[in-house]
């Protein structure tokens, strides 16, 4: 049985005041709900902020991004000791805005998620192929070359801390989401590549998110379907309201 997981991206959304606000409503609302795991992803820059107001109850914290050294003369970069000292337990990898606007490859994207296994995170690497790839047919060998390259050189230990989230390119804040059956298909290939490369036991357990506007009206018909496992929310995770209400809809 795996539990349904639910995690919010903020992307680049968010001053303190406006995190301290979203994280209290969000608190508040969940307040002894249980049965679902949810994860926080804001911005670096409120990690601590949301941390501090979330650490006394049972909701867990995620990073955005990471690279992939442990520390040095990286200007900018955020490593995965930086992100445990924040309380993250999560990062998510391979978003599809990472792999647009700052050209993330499966290489670059294997090396974050090998990074933040290697110091206990729980990365979220994502895959999801774009509306051309889509519409040519070619959807499931863009989905098997990202988690081939993602995921290469793993052992079945380091896949039993993985998430994995398919994300379709096209759905991502378009308000147009991939429909149950178009997720359940995706999920299903991805749990049957993880048993032939992994394990039967490991693709049992891994828990595969679906992304690309989730809102509160469609989350229960996409978690009906056997291979979803929770959900990677982006626009509606800013909302307290929103959110809570996909969190409590998930199950
Ligand atoms: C995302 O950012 O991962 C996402 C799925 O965004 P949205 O829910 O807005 O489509």
């Amino acid at each position: 049985m795996r539990k349904p997981l639910i995690a919010g991206n903020w992307k680049m959304y968010k001053t303190s005041d406006q995190a301290v606000k979203l994280t209290a409503g969000i608190k508040a609302a969940l307040k002894g709900f249980e049965g679902v795991d949810v994860v926080l992803c804001p911005p670096f820059t409120v990690l601590s902020t949301v941390y501090n107001i979330i650490s006394d109850i049972d909701i867990q914290l995620g990073a955005q991004d990471l690279y992939w050294e442990k520390e040095g003369a990286f200007t900018g970069e955020i490593s995965p000791i930086m992100l445990k000292d924040c309380g993250c337990e999560f990062v998510i990898s391979g978003h599809s805005e990472r792999r647009k606007y700052f050209s993330e490859t499966n290489e670059i994207i294997n090396k974050k998620v090998k990074a933040a296994l290697d110091v206990g995170l729980k990365p979220i690497c994502c895959v999801g192929e774009t509306l051309e790839e889509r519409e040519a047919g070619k959807t499931i060998d863009v989905i098997k070359t990202q988690l081939t390259g993602c995921l290469a050189g793993f052992e079945i230990g380091d896949a039993l801390n993985l998430i994995i989230a398919y994300e379709p390119v096209w759905a991502i804040g378009t308000g147009k989401n991939a429909t149950a059956a178009q997720a359940q298909e995706v999920h299903k290939f991805i749990r049957t590549w993880i048993a032939e490369n992994f394990s039967q036991g490991v693709a049992n357990s891994l828990r595969i998110l679906y992304g690309g506007s989730v809102k509160p009206a469609n989350i229960k018909e996409l978690m009906n379907e056997e291979d979803v496992d929770g959900a990677l929310v982006g626009g509606a995770s800013l909302e307290a309201s929103s959110f809570v209400e996909i969190v409590k809809n998930s199950i």
